[in-house]
């Protein structure tokens, strides 16, 4: 593996080395072998910035669980693994400002040892902060923003190689541009959150939810719980497993009743994929605990999903959620031979510019396929073709192959971001082929 122009302190580049074996960089799937395999760690901000001046092109790489090419790069990575510490937290102001490298893994039970929490999680905690918000990642719940939304500031080192803080409310006319910023604005180095006070979580599973019963009861349903899964294969018109996470304050707690909407209380653990074991998951059958260790559906330490697979998903307004979730089951046909498992979610509207809930409260149709490209790539159309009179938006880190044009008339701030990036970056320094492709060049 060469190492391009900056070099710094040999224990970083070691570890990351060591992580990344002896075969090609790739993305966590397997599915993206990188363009290059010239990485440099840094493990401070200071060699953000000098490798940054160093260099006439590169790429911030989070944890690498993206399953396309945004996070390719095809002259070198910047990883800021090793600057992954609380920076600060502050009671009053209820935020706290992490280095960009942080997992939630090890933010979450710091947070909460703290007495504080996050408004919401992934599904997996095994992701770096940096790295979700830039791509608008999200958990589930009807009033729940992405996990972008929580992010209050930021601290970027830009093209030039300048630190820049910026923040909600001190540059509100351009925060909502930066936020979900798709790796093309500069490399994060800290960011700054928003949280609240903890709170205990339990969590039910119930089998078998017929589809008429989804259609009559959307709304009820996805309202039972603080945060609510249907996970479906699409097979036999209903939903295989809803899994309702709900929040034991406030008079919140989900009442566990054997039946719900014609489904059945499950009787032990179960993964989304039901011929899969639970040990992964995160506790269930209604045993309280603490939120990070209930909104996620994977443990930290644990494989999350089924590991070999490739992942698309899709954000619906939420007013076309059962005629979109409608158009899809009439493709099960087609879709079930390829498909692990299907999960459906909602998510809160925001003002993120290049946010998939930019100014629409969304519900997302997600798919875990197979690990079988061809097939997959062969479905998307199909799905996109049934989704486009929704304006569906797809997710940024995800396998899609709606055109540019099309992402320019559905991302209506889209011409702002050009120019936003445009103004911190203006040699295109952070971006790469997908960037390019889908944001530039349109
Ligand atoms: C098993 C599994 C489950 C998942 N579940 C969910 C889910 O529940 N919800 C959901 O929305 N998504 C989910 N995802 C998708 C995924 O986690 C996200 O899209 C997220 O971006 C991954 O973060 P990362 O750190 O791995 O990013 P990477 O893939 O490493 O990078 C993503 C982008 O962020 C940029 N970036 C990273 N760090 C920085 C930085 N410091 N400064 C500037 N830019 C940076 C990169 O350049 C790149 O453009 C899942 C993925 C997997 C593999």
């Amino acid at each position: 593996m060469k190492l391009f122009g900056c070099t710094f302190a040999s224990p970083g580049v070691l570890r990351l080395l060591a992580w990344a074996g002896p075969e090609k960089l790739r993305n966590w799937a397997g599915n993206i072998e990188y363009s290059t395999d010239h990485i440099e760690t840094a493990t401070s901000p200071q060699q953000v910035q000098d490798c940054v001046k160093a260099q006439a092109k590169l790429k911030a790489l989070g944890t690498r669980h993206c399953f396309n090419n945004i996070a390719d790069s095809k002259d070198g990575f910047l990883s800021l693994k090793p600057i992954d510490q609380v920076i600060s937290l502050d009671p009053a102001k209820r935020t706290v400002t992490v280095g960009a490298g942080i997992t939630y893994g090890k933010l979450c039970p710091y947070l909460d040892e703290k007495g504080f929490a996050l408004h919401n999680l992934a599904s997996l905690p095994h992701i770096s902060v940096a790295g979700a918000c830039s791509t608008a990642t999200h958990g589930s719940g009807l009033k729940n923003g992405n996990l972008s939304t929580a992010v209050s500031g930021l601290e970027i080192v830009t093209a030039d190689g300048k630190v820049v803080t910026l923040s909600r409310q001190q540059d509100a006319k351009t925060f909502n541009g930066l936020v979900v910023g798709l790796g093309a604005l500069g490399i994060i180095t800290k960011l700054t959150l928003d949280i609240e006070p903890s709170f205990t979580m339990s969590q039910y599973v119930y089998e078998g939810l017929p589809f008429s019963e989804l259609k009559d009861h959307f709304e009820a349903i996805e309202s039972s719980g603080y945060s609510v899964s249907l996970f479906t294969d699409w097979q036999n018109q209903r939903i295989n497993e809803v899994w309702i996470k709900s929040r034991m304050d406030q008079g919140q707690a989900f009442h566990a009743t054997p039946d719900f909407f014609g489904a059945k209380l499950a009787t032990r653990n179960l993964h989304p994929i039901k011929e899969l074991s639970a040990e992964n998951c995160t506790e269930q059958m209604g045993i309280p605990g603490p939120w990070y260790e209930r909104l996620p559906h994977f443990r930290m330490g644990f494989t999350p999903s089924a590991g070999k697979e490739l992942q698309s998903e899709y954000f619906v307004p939420r007013q076309h959620a059962i005629e979109a979730i409608l158009a899809v089951e009439r493709l099960h046909d087609q879709v079930s031979p390829s498909l692990l498992i299907t999960e459906i979610r909602t998510i809160a509207a925001d003002h993120l510019w290049m946010s998939p809930c930019f100014g629409q409260d969304c519900v997302t149709i997600h798919f875990t396929w197979k690990p079988d490209w061809p097939a997959v790539r062969r479905l998307l159309p199909i799905i996109e073709k049934e989704l486009a009179p929704f304006d569906a938006r797809p997710h940024w880190g995800k396998l899609f192959t709606v055109s540019p044009a099309e992402l320019r008339r559905i991302y209506k701030k889209m011409p702002d971001f050009v120019e936003l990036a445009s103004f911190y970056d203006p040699k295109g320094k952070f971006r790469n082929e997908y960037l390019d492709e889908n944001i530039f060049a349109c």
